[in-house]
C-alpha cells in the first residue's frame, strides 16, 4: 500500500537531502533492517547491541526507496537528521493528522495489554478498528502502529508505556488520542521516578492534549486516580470501578467456569455482562472498554459480544487442570499492585486447599522490603500454604503468620529447582495453585516443571 512520499517525509522532518527531484512513493516505514523491502523507507535507529546506521548499504541494495539517518551520505535516498527516532514520531504525527479516526489510548501501571486488546474487540464489533501490536508501546512502537493506518479504519487503538517523565506527553502529542485510559497508578519503574506522586503525574500526561469534547476515562477506586475533579479539567472525565461514586460501576462479581459475570450500572445502562476471564483486574479493565464502548454509542450487545472474543494472553490468568490440581497461572509479571489484585480475588474461584507460589517483585528499589512485608501479611489472610521464592520474597514470608491450630504453612525457596521438588512433594489431588511474580523470577518454569511432567501419587 502506497502511503507517503520522500518529499512529504523530508518536510515532516526538516531533514537534508538535496535531492529534489527524486520523489519516490513510500510502501513501508520499517525500523528492523532485515525487514526492508522494496520502496520501503528504512529509518536507521542506534540500539543497545545495533547501530541501524550500518546497515545503509543494505537498505539500498535491497532496494529502500528512501533512508533515515543521522549520518550524511550522498546517496540520493538518504535523508540526514539529527536524530532518527524524534523524525520517526514526526512522520507519524503528521501522518496520522491525515486520518478522521476515532482514536483511544491506554496507559497505566498494569492491565495496558489487556484493556487495549479488550477495547479492539470491542470497538471492532462496530467499527473497522486497528491496535498495536503485542506490546508495541514505546517512542519507537508507538509511531510503527501508527504507521500502518489506512483509509479503511475507523478507530485506532494505543497503548503507551513510560519508565520516566515526559516519556507519555511525547507519545500523546504524536496520537491526540479522543479518549484517554489510564487503569491504575502503581509503583512501577518507581526507582527512577522516586514517588508514587511522580508516577501518577507522569500517567497523567495521557491527558495532555485532550480538548473539550474529549474523555478522560481512569480507575475510580485507584487512591490518585478517584482524587481527580472535573472541575479541574476541560475535557470530560469518567470514572469506573466498584465504588459508589463511579459513573459506570460494577457488583455482584462472581467467577463461574473461568469467565467473570458481573452486573455493570450507571452512563444510561444497568446490565449483566460475561468476561472470559477471571479477577477483579479483568472486570476493572472490561469496565474502561464499556464505558469507552458507551462514549461512541456502541450497542451494549455489541459491546457484549465483543467482550466475549477477548482472550487471555500466555501466563495472564492462564486456567490449567491437572491431575485434578487446578493451577491459575499469572506468572507474566507482578507489581504490588497486580499481585494484591490477583491474591484479593483468589477465593473467587479456589477449591480444595488454597495455595501460592510468589515470586520476588522485581524493581521496587526502597519500597521494596515494605511492599513485600505487606504481601506477607494479606497472603496469610488468603491462602492455607504459599511457597515464597527469591531474597525479596523472604520479607513476605516472615510477616505470613502460621497458626498451628489452622495447619497453615509457609516456604522459601531461593532456587527454582530446589522449590520445584519440594512443591511436588507437597502438593495434591484438589488444590488450587496460583503462580505469581515478576518475569525476572521465572515463574513459567515452575509453572512448566509442575504440569508437564506426570505426578506421582
Ligand atoms: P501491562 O500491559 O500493563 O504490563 P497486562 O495487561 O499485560 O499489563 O497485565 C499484566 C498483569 O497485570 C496481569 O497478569 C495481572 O496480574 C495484572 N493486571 C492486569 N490488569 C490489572 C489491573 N487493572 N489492576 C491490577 N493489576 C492488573
Amino acid at each position: 500500500m502506497i502511503k507517503l512520499t520522500k518529499n512529504q517525509i523530508l518536510s515532516w522532518t526538516s531533514g537534508e537531502n538535496n535531492f529534489k527531484d527524486y520523489n519516490p512513493k513510500i510502501a513501508n516505514v520499517v525500523t528492523d533492517s532485515r525487514k526492508i523491502q522494496e520502496n520501503d523507507c528504512y529509518i536507521a535507529i542506534k540500539g543497545e547491541n545495533f547501530d541501524g546506521n550500518d546497515f545503509i548499504e543494505q537498505a539500498i541494495n535491497n532496494k529502500a526507496s528512501v533512508i533515515l539517518s543521522n549520518r550524511q551520505s550522498s546517496n540520493k535516498e538518504v535523508i540526514t537528521v539529527e536524530d532518527t527516532v524524534i523524525a520517526l514520531g514526526s512522520i507519524a504525527k503528521n501522518y496520522l493528522m491525515q486520518f478522521d479516526i476515532k482514536k483511544l489510548a491506554v496507559t497505566g501501571s498494569s492491565g495496558k495489554t489487556t484493556t487495549k486488546d479488550m477495547l479492539y474487540y470491542v470497538f471492532n464489533e462496530h467499527f473497522s478498528t486497528h491496535r498495536t501490536d503485542g506490546n508495541y508501546n514505546n517512542e519507537i512502537g508507538l509511531p510503527l502502529t501508527a504507521l500502518n493506518i489506512d483509509k479503511g479504519y475507523e478507530a485506532a487503538i494505543f497503548e503507551m508505556g513510560m519508565s520516566a517523565l515526559g516519556e507519555i506527553d511525547y507519545l500523546a502529542q504524536i496520537v491526540r488520542p479522543n479518549i484517554a485510559i489510564i487503569t491504575n497508578i502503581g509503583s512501577c519503574h518507581i526507582e527512577i521516578l522516586k514517588s508514587q506522586e511522580n508516577i501518577f503525574k507522569a500517567k497523567m500526561e495521557i491527558s495532555n492534549y485532550l480538548n473539550n469534547d474529549d474523555y478522560l476515562i481512569v480507575n475510580g477506586d485507584d487512591k490518585y486516580l478517584t482524587s481527580l475533579s472535573e472541575n479541574e479539567y476541560k475535557f470530560n472525565l469518567i470514572k469506573y470501578g466498584f465504588g459508589e461514586e463511579c459513573q459506570l460501576r460494577a457488583s455482584d462479581y462472581k467467577a463461574v467456569d473461568g469467565q467473570s459475570e458481573f452486573w455493570v450500572t450507571g452512563m444510561g445502562i444497568n446490565r449483566r455482562f460475561t468476561l472470559p476471564a477471571i479477577g477483579l483486574h479483568n472486570v476493572s479493565n472490561a469496565l474502561s472498554a464499556i464505558a469507552a464502548g458507551l462514549i461512541y454509542k456502541i450497542p451494549t450487545e455489541k459491546i457484549q459480544a465483543g467482550l466475549m472474543k477477548f482472550q487471555p494472553s500466555k501466563l495472564r490468568m492462564q486456567i490449567l487442570e491437572k491431575n485434578n490440581i487446578k493451577y491459575i497461572n499469572d506468572s507474566y509479571n507482578a507489581n504490588p499492585e497486580s499481585m494484591e489484585a490477583v491474591i484479593t480475588s483468589f477465593e473467587s474461584y479456589a477449591r480444595g486447599r488454597k495455595i501460592a507460589i510468589l515470586g520476588d517483585m522485581l524493581e521496587l528499589g526502597e519500597f521494596s522490603v515494605a511492599a513485600h512485608e505487606r504481601i506477607g501479611r494479606l497472603a496469610s489472610e488468603k491462602f492455607d500454604l504459599v511457597f515464597f521464592i527469591g531474597s525479596q520474597m523472604k520479607h513476605a514470608f516472615d510477616n505470613f503468620s502460621t497458626d498451628e491450630n489452622t495447619d497453615k504453612r509457609k516456604y522459601h525457596f531461593i532456587d527454582n529447582n530446589i522449590a520445584i521438588e519440594e512443591i511436588k512433594r507437597i502438593i495434591k489431588y484438589g488444590d488450587t495453585i496460583l503462580l505469581k511474580g515478576s518475569r525476572g523470577m521465572k515463574l513459567d518454569e515452575i509453572f512448566s516443571a509442575l504440569t508437564d511432567d506426570n505426578m506421582e501419587g
